[in-house]
């Protein structure tokens, strides 16, 4: 039985202390929770979220992670540098980093190696964008993202990865996939895993949903067979809105 996981995206919002006042918050709402609670702050809110969030249910995510160890990288954080302070989850392959940052399969892939070589859980994202779905290849878009972000991973470490499935159209539009369109990619990706590492690694891997998932919408989302959690964006900055989807998990 697969543990759900419920992760907050807080993308390019919140200063330390904002940070630190949203996490007070939502550690009342979210103690005894079931599943596994995470936030993803930006990376200058980590370390006074670390320190906030000591000795509560919530683990720490960070938004991106960078593929080499150390060295000539301007502006760039290691995964070594996160898990030193406390970070045990990492975004990577977001939306957002694909369509703006020149973020690719193969970046994406390098990322998820360096997150699990320095002990962090990566959160894989996959999602087709409005023309692909329209165009009738969601299924092609989002097996090639899987199979290109797990190139060369082992199957005890796929174990270990967390992938989003965001259908872009579907973020910060306030337009969810239905929870069958939802749980019908999510099954695909599991396919493909399959395929990649056989039935085991394919029954145990946590694939999230993601897009517009809120208080009113997670119940649903989150009964589906192949949906084990979310990643949640504008929602996740609202504490009593994210505790409600936490206990629908
Ligand atoms: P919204 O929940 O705001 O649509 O964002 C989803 C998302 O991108 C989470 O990573």
């Amino acid at each position: 039985m697969r543990k759900k996981i419920i992760a907050g995206n807080w993308k390019m919002n919140k200063t330390p202390r904002e940070a630190i006042e949203l996490i007070n918050e939502i550690k009342a709402e979210v103690a005894g929770a079931s599943c596994d609670v995470v936030v993803c702050p930006t990376f200058v809110c980590l370390s006074a979220s670390a320190e906030a969030l000591k000795g509560t249910n919530i683990k720490l995510g960070a938004q991106n992670v960078h593929f080499e160890k150390s060295g000539a990288y301007t502006g760039e954080i290691a995964a070594d540098m996160l898990e030193a302070i406390g970070v045990e989850y990492v975004i990577i392959g977001h939306s957002e980093r694909r369509q703006y940052f020149g973020e690719t399969d193969e970046t994406v892939n390098k990322r998820t190696i360096a997150a699990l070589a320095g002990s962090l859980i990566p959160i894989v994202c996959v999602g087709e964008v409005l023309g692909e779905r329209e165009a009738g290849v969601t299924r092609e878009v989002v097996c090639s993202q899987t199979k290109l972000a797990f190139r060369g991973i082992s199957a005890d470490d796929a174990k270990k990865v967390v992938i989003a499935y965001e259908p872009v159209w579907a973020i910060g539009t306030g337009k969810t996939a239905t929870s069958a369109q939802a749980d019908e990619v999510c099954k695909i990706i599991r396919d493909t895993i399959k395929e990649l590492y056989g039935a085991e690694t394919a029954e145990e891997i946590r694939i999230q949903y993601g897009g517009s998932m809120n208080a009113a919408n997670a119940a649903e989302l989150l009964a589906q067979p192949n949906i084990d959690g979310g990643l949640i964006g504008g929602a996740s900055l609202k504490a009593a809105d994210f505790g409600v989807i936490v206990r629908h998990a």
